[in-house]
């Protein structure tokens, strides 16, 4: 068992068959010597890859996604879940099937923050149908940059995010694939 899921048995809760919560150490209160060792991981992981920005979506990615731009000596940009439908010409822009809120959002990055010759590093805390990640590549895919690679905390590989992203060919690292979860004891197994 390596450390995230080590901390993930002591620390987090199980809130249904489908949602684990994990605000005592990565959603609301930060254990930042756990994200420290995140970062570490996926350096090294990635390290075979030429990554010159780290991506991630607002908020629970950005705190993960600092420490491994850190790793990397990159910046880290982060995509806006926009309010407004009016989405202006100075941003690439895409839909996202909110997880935890069962809601349509629009997420956009200025085209400032993405180019062609960026070669980028997806990071997100979660993984479960894919949606936020599918958003995060189109937007990747809009400025004409390089997905390099995806790092994700934890997945759930009883969703299907997990396999329709390997399927498409890209190099994808969770650092806890957890295959169930029982709400009634509070078990959860991982792959
Ligand atoms: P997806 O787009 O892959 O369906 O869901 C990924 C996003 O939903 C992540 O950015 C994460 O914030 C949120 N999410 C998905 N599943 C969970 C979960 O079990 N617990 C928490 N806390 N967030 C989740």
């Amino acid at each position: 068992m390596n450390f995230l899921e080590e901390k993930i048995l002591s620390d987090s809760i199980v809130k249904s068959e489908s949602v684990l919560k994990v605000d005592n150490f990565l959603n609301h209160q930060i254990d930042i010597d756990l994200i420290d060792n995140i970062g570490d991981e996926f350096y090294r992981r990635f390290s075979d890859k030429q990554i010159d920005k780290v991506l991630t979506i607002e908020s629970s990615g950005i705190a993960i996604a600092a420490f491994v731009a850190k790793r990397f000596n990159t910046p880290m940009v982060f995509a806006k879940k926009s309010k407004t439908t009016n989405i202006s010409d100075d941003v690439f822009s895409s839909k996202v099937m909110s997880f935890t809120h069962q809601m349509e959002s629009t997420v956009i990055i200025s085209k400032e923050f993405l180019s062609p010759d960026d070669h980028v590093l997806i990071v997100d805390d979660f993984l479960a149908n894919g949606c936020a990640l599918q958003g995060l590549i189109s937007l990747v895919q809009q400025s004409g940059g390089t997905v390099e690679g995806i790092g994700i905390a934890i997945e759930k590989g009883f969703q299907p995010g997990g396999s329709i992203i390997r399927s498409q060919g890209y190099k994808l690292e969770s650092l806890a694939i957890i295959d169930k979860m029982d709400p009634k004891t509070g078990t959860i197994t991982f792959r």
